[in-house]
């Protein structure tokens, strides 16, 4: 009997899935993927899709890259493993962490690599903390996020995430998390609002809730230089520095989720070179490796680090670690991974290919009248939709609009991301994307739209 099972009956009985709906998927079943080439993916039945995200948001240098698989396997062949525990050391991860430090913005000086990109924002708060406790100030710990946000799973990283389904059922956020509004423009700005007085706004409301707090509790502020998760939220250029200065005044701590911007999707480095951001800390994961094998890190600021060294006089070892904490084989595909990126020259085609995905975007979808907003920045690119746009009306979330669409691209060859806290479709595809395939990418999501507006009769 086993042994006639496929493998979509295998997966339903045995895989618990992340992030999906447990009684839908024992209807409907996996879609099980075999291969990737490119921007491309086939299932078990040899169906051929085209990957709009990139996985999620991280397959940067496309699937099946021949380098990549023989790096892996060299590294493999010298050294699988070692620890990095009390002192041990290995050479792809120094090499790494000298690299990561030569790229980043600021003044940024060490590395404390982990897995996730979850792990790696548990990190930071907990360097955030024991910072303040060397300092002597064990009062000082909140950590303010912003709604949309998304900062990972697990029980801290999961409590700084600003998406109210993230934190249903599982007794989150954690009382030491606090949010301020998004930087959405199209929900959050007053009628008439000019761009300077919609910032100011935000940065007068972070400023309120530090003094409501108490300055002395509040310890950091993270957030993503564009909101992925939470629907390809692009700041105004005036919002970071605004911010910053409030921080700035009360002695907050910023971290920069870079985990989606970081190494190269938003045409640059760093996303927080795009949005003038200088972070005390900076979190990577997903781009790093273009996800060919899990590796994070924590970027750690000079006058951050040297505040953490001196609490080894306090506290003796630094006592946090993964046994993956800078595993050789992650280190060394990640150095392979943006010598790719560096020599085929994969961030400035980014930009370009972004600016087609825009231009592509706004053509399908910019006067149609389901369409709130088209969004993105470099390779990052979003459609939100609403029932009416004079006057702005989100439709009833329950109609499930955005993922209809994606299920109906799935059907038609391409595969995108329903971005449920918006009411967005999102487009995140590998930097080797052709332009062919961006304008097909396109043109299948306006296609899926239409039918799903007929099917639900969403237009009078
Ligand atoms: N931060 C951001 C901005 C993310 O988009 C994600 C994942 N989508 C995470 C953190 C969590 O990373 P991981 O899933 O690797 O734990």
């Amino acid at each position: 009997m086993q042994a006639r099972m496929t493998i979509e009956d295998i997966d339903k009985e045995f895989f618990f899935h992340p992030f999906t709906h447990v009684r839908e998927h024992e209807r409907v079943g996996p879609l099980t993927i075999v291969e990737g080439h490119g921007s491309t993916l086939t299932d078990t039945r040899g169906r051929a899709y085209l990957d709009a995200m990139a996985g999620l948001w991280c397959v940067n240098i496309g699937y099946g890259n021949a380098e990549m698989a023989e790096t892996l396997r060299d590294q493999t062949e010298r050294l699988a493993y070692y620890h990095t525990f009390a002192s041990m050391g290995n050479e792809p991860v120094a090499r790494l962490a000298q690299r990561l430090i030569a790229m980043a913005p600021g003044s940024m000086s060490k590395v404390f690599f982990g897995n996730s990109g979850s792990d790696a924002n548990d990190t930071q708060v907990k360097l955030v903390w024991y910072y303040n406790n060397v300092l002597g100030r064990p009062e000082k710990k909140k950590i303010i996020s912003r709604d949309r946000g998304y900062h990972g799973v697990t029980v801290m990283s999961g409590s700084l995430c600003g998406l109210p389904n993230m934190h249903a059922g599982f007794d989150l956020p954690l009382p030491m998390v606090h949010f301020v509004r998004a930087p959405h423009r199209l929900w959050e700005a007053e009628p008439g609002q000019s761009e300077e007085e919609f910032v100011q706004g935000l940065a007068d409301e972070l400023e309120r809730l530090i003094l409501a707090e108490g300055p002395d509790t509040v310890a950091a502020f993270i957030a993503e230089p564009v909101q992925a998760a939470g629907g390809v939220i692009v700041p105004p250029k005036s919002y970071f520095p605004a911010i910053q200065e409030v921080l700035r005044k009360y002695d907050v701590l910023l971290i920069a989720d870079e985990v989606v911007c970081g190494f190269g999707r938003l045409g640059q480095n760093f996303g927080s070179e795009v949005f003038g951001m200088t972070p005390d800390l900076i979190t990577v994961a997903k781009g790093i490796t273009s996800a060919y094998i899990p590796l994070s890190a924590c970027l750690v600021s000079e006058s951050v680090w040297d505040v953490i060294a001196s609490g080894s006089d306090k506290y003796g070892v630094f006592s946090h670690g993964y046994t993956y904490s800078a595993h050789p084989l992650a280190a060394a595909a990640a150095m392979t991974n943006l010598d790719i990126i560096e020599r085929d020259g994969l961030i400035p085609q980014a930009k370009a290919r972004g600016e087609r995905l825009a231009e592509r975007l706004r053509a399908e979808f910019g006067d149609h009248p389901l369409v709130g907003e088209v969004r993105g920045d470099g390779l990052l690119g979003a459609v939100e939709f609403v029932r009416s746009t004079d006057p702005l009306t989100a439709f009833d979330p329950a109609l499930k609009v955005a993922p209809a669409v994606v299920r109906r691209s799935r059907e038609l060859g391409v595969i995108s991301r329903a971005l449920p806290a918006a009411d967005t479709i999102a487009f995140s595809p590998p930097f080797v994307v052709t332009e062919a395939e961006i304008d097909e990418m396109a043109a299948v999501a306006r296609r899926a739209l239409d039918d799903v507006a007929a099917e639900l009769r969403l237009l009078p």
